[in-house]
């Protein structure tokens, strides 16, 4: 099929995907909430503490420096991956989640009076709303929310509508993680333009599925999680243009975030030291730069083609099942398809599922007001990785079928 990946020899590279489940093969179909690991991402965490794990940025003995050369060169990786104009933007983080609500807390909410607006779309992340809320409840400012079309595309008239001379920052997803839309980030951002209003990308959905430049995009910040870019949990990258670090208070305080400290006054690091308060997660953060390594040399325009062939594909087969819904039709989408069938209850199909080998998930995945908007209590969510293939999606749809005759 299309896309020029030889998905077979990737998949040898994931250790997890050898094995069987529930005596099946494993169609691993949940990488939109995590993405699995391949053994160089193994390799280089293991690597890290059986060489020279040591504590960073503070040792002058070798170890120490050597974890601190192979940590700060993770930077150099990020700076690649997100055509970055300065390794100084790339701040390192827990991941997505911790990445907006520094930029929430640091860079907002001293921005915000009474009455004044952010602006976020109808199909976020509780990740990219539960931050916002927290920072509109400690000034008086006020959550808006841009609506999502039937479809699941956005309603670009509806978020330009919303944009008011009291909009003070936008955040907006760029491909949910839900309903796989692909968002017209650019068009937000131009919007946003034109009212000097800043605006952050959440890239929670984008990172691992196609190719992203910063500085093509015009945004002020960007996140992402290691976890969902064939990296370990706990790791991310909240970039930031550098001019804007630079105006940002610490939100966190501590160790390595300093440059002098008295009691009386302690002056702050530059970015993106200053926003790296404590001990990071050094092997992380450094397994992480072997995923993005890892998704580099495979090429993101030939994963997206790839995923995109399998979107096609799966789309095709699973339109001839019976009583199958798919929440989330827009005409540019990344590999997720969720969807509901009559009569069956999504934890009930994502359990006979798990039966059949076949890994989905199934729930509100964390857009609890998008499932409002849809009407739909949950869905079960199929979702893509580069090294899924038509055999993932043929063992789905003999599930599906098996779903409806237990139903039946
Ligand atoms: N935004 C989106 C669109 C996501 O899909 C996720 C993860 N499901 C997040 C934010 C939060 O990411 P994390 O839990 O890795 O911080």
């Amino acid at each position: 099929m299309g896309g020029g990946l030889d998905v077979a020899r990737l998949r040898a590279d994931f250790p997890v995907l050898q094995q069987p489940m529930n005596g099946k093969r494993l169609a691993f179909l949940d990488s939109a909430a995590s993405s699995q690991k391949p053994q160089a991402v193994i390799d280089a965490e293991r690597d890290c503490y059986e060489r020279y794990y040591a504590n960073i940025h503070r040792g002058v003995y070798q170890l120490s420096q050597q974890s601190t050369q192979a940590y700060e060169a993770v930077r150099g990786v990020v700076q690649r991956f997100l055509n970055a104009a300065d390794e100084r933007e790339v701040v390192f983080v827990r991941g997505a989640t911790e990445a907006i609500n520094l930029v929430a807390q640091s860079f907002v909410r001293p921005l915000l009076e009474p009455g004044d607006e952010i602006l976020i779309t109808g199909m976020e992340h509780h990740a990219n709303i539960v931050p916002w809320q927290l920072v509109a409840e400690a000034t008086g400012a006020r959550l808006v929310v841009a609506p999502v079309l039937d479809d699941g595309q956005l309603d670009m008239a509806g978020l330009r509508e919303r944009i008011s001379a009291r909009t003070r920052f936008i955040s907006v997803v760029h491909v949910s993680n839900t309903l796989g839309t692909i968002n017209p980030v650019d068009e937000v951002i131009a919007a946003a333009r034109e009212r000097d209003i800043p605006v952050l990308v959440d890239g929670a959905q984008s990172a691992p599925h196609m190719p992203v430049d910063v500085q093509a995009l015009g945004a002020d910040f960007y996140v992402f999680s290691a976890h969902k870019t064939y990296g370990p949990s706990g790791a991310g990258v909240l970039w930031g243009r550098l001019d804007r670090l630079e105006g940002m208070p610490p939100w966190q305080g501590g160790g390595d975030m300093i440059r002098t400290v008295t009691f009386e006054k302690t002056e702050y690091a530059e970015p993106p030291q200053r926003f790296e308060a404590g001990t990071p997660n050094i092997a992380g953060v450094i397994a992480m730069g072997a995923g993005l390594e890892y998704m580099l040399a495979v090429g993101r325009e030939h994963i997206l083609a790839h995923e995109q062939a399998l979107l096609a594909y799966a789309n095709e087969r699973l339109a001839g099942i019976d009583g199958f819904r798919v929440i989330g039709t827009a005409p540019d989408k990344a590999g997720v398809i969720s969807f509901v069938m009559a009569d069956a209850h999504p934890h009930d199909i994502g359990t006979i599922l798990d039966m059949e080998g076949v890994a989905v998930r199934a729930g509100h995945h964390c857009t609890q007001p998008l499932m409002q908007r849809f009407d739909v209590p949950a869905t079960v969510r199929a979702s893509f990785g580069l090294y899924n293939d038509t055999t993932d999606v043929d063992q789905l749809v003999d599930g599906l079928h098996r779903v409806k005759r237990f139903f039946a």
